[in-house]
């Protein structure tokens, strides 16, 4: 009746860094770098519960602040037509569209969003993804592979890097907005590989500068490359009529094959689109990863973008007020002498510290004077680049704007 002997079982020596989460040296690293930061004195300044919707102000800890850390370039997000737009598809869709659009989740608000983003941009077709992040993984992940060769601008978000090092192409960064390199690199490898990627954004999330974009037009045509540009920062900001870079250049839409963005910016939601020709956005549909394994986008988010591209067309001059309190704020800071980096006509602003403890004690000093806008240390920056950045939005007031950089210049003088 007794089991079968077994040989007794012989201990396997495994350090715990291989099997234990509390002993990987990265998050022993990690726990180091917090306590520094909270050794400043203020405590923690990651994950800080923002209590209502956020704007030009926000609430934190039920003190109201003059707020720079918001995405909500064109204050959509709170807009009472937005919100209900996203209430009203919760009455008719529910919560989720529970399941990949390709089987069972596709829903009229889907096709309307789509058509929607598709003629804002000048472009025959659009997909919406989920995420922003995941746009440019499964996207730039998918369409190139291992004969390919795709050049990005140093400066790209991680996510275009993610979706880089996914598609298993050969990758170089190019020098930050230097289409001269960039064209060396083509002239010397171009007939080397398949399909050619140049990847670049719009607006810089971190330095707030524009794209050179009809000088990368012209070497995509020269080299017969493929063009993406990001324009997670650029749409809804920049052109007269918050249209993106290929307004504010007056391009030919067609003339750039991947038109990329995020809904969680200008379009107070969640997600992000490829925009570009029915052949590009049909593939997609049928055969991208990050779509087809999938959910749909939700249908109150999806139908929040719609309201806010509606809302957007009609009243235009929320993006002429958010270029002109953004020009106020540059024009200020320049006056003032602080380093404001390569930043120009967008509403991305950054105040170069240096250093990355000087930055994070500049922005714990400004929060206790009634301004909340974060830090950039390194590695979201080069090391010596440590920074605040400013997101200006159309509901800053001139008097808003005045104050912060009044206080600004006094709390770096400080330092
Ligand atoms: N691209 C750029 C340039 C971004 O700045 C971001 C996010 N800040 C993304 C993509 C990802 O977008 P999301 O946050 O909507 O996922």
């Amino acid at each position: 009746d007794s089991l079968p002997q077994t040989e007794p079982e012989k201990q396997l020596n495994i350090p715990p860094e291989y099997y234990r989460f509390e002993s990987f040296p990265e998050y022993q690293k990690l726990q180091l770098q917090i306590q520094q930061v909270e050794a400043l004195g203020n405590g923690n300044p990651f994950f800080i519960p923002q209590e209502q919707v956020v704007n030009d102000t926000t609430i934190i800890n039920g003190r109201e602040l003059i707020n720079f850390a918001t995405y909500n370039y064109i204050g959509m997000c709170g807009d009472r037509v937005v919100s209900q737009a996203a209430q009203d598809a919760i009455e008719r869709y529910g919560t989720s569209a529970c399941a990949s659009r390709l089987i069972a989740g596709e829903k009229p608000i889907h096709r309307q969003l789509e058509q929607a983003i598709a003629d804002f941009i000048g472009s025959e077709s659009s997909i919406v993804f989920v995420g922003g992040h995941a746009t440019n993984v499964t996207t730039i992940g998918h369409l190139f592979g291992n004969n390919d060769l795709i050049l990005y601008d140093s400066l790209s978000h991680n996510s275009i890097l993610q979706g880089c090092f996914l598609s298993g192409a050969s990758l170089v960064a190019f020098p930050h907005n230097d289409f001269a390199a960039l064209e060396e690199i083509l002239r010397d490898r171009r007939e080397r590989y398949q399909r050619v990627l140049i990847a670049i954004e719009g607006v810089y999330s971190t330095d707030g500068d524009i794209a050179n974009l009809p000088k990368f037009i012209e070497l995509k045509k020269r080299y017969k490359t493929f063009l993406m540009v990001d324009e997670a920062h650029s749409i809804g900001t920049i052109g007269k009529t918050g249209r993106g870079i290929g307004e504010y250049f007056n391009v030919n839409p067609h003339d750039v094959d991947l038109w990329m963005g995020t809904l969680s910016k200008s379009f107070a939601s969640c997600g992000g689109y490829i925009a570009g020709s029915h052949a590009l956005v049909e593939y997609l549909k049928y055969t991208a990863p990050g779509f087809v394994f999938s959910v749909g986008m939700s249908p109150p988010n999806a139908a929040a973008t719609l309201a806010a591209i509606n809302v957007l067309k009609a009243e235009p001059e929320r993006v002429a007020i958010l270029q002109a309190r953004a020009k106020l704020f540059l024009d200020l800071a320049k006056e003032r002498g602080l380093n404001t980096g390569m930043s120009e006509n967008s509403p991305v602003i950054p105040i170069i510290v240096g250093d990355s403890l000087k930055s994070i004690q500049l922005s714990q000093n400004l929060f206790k004077r009634g301004i909340n806008v974060p830090f950039m240390i390194y590695p979201s920056v080069p090391q010596n680049e440590a920074r605040l950045r400013f997101f200006v939005t159309c509901n800053h007031t001139i008097a808003q704007i005045q104050l912060t950089v009044d206080t600004l210049a006094e709390e770096i003088a400080k330092l």
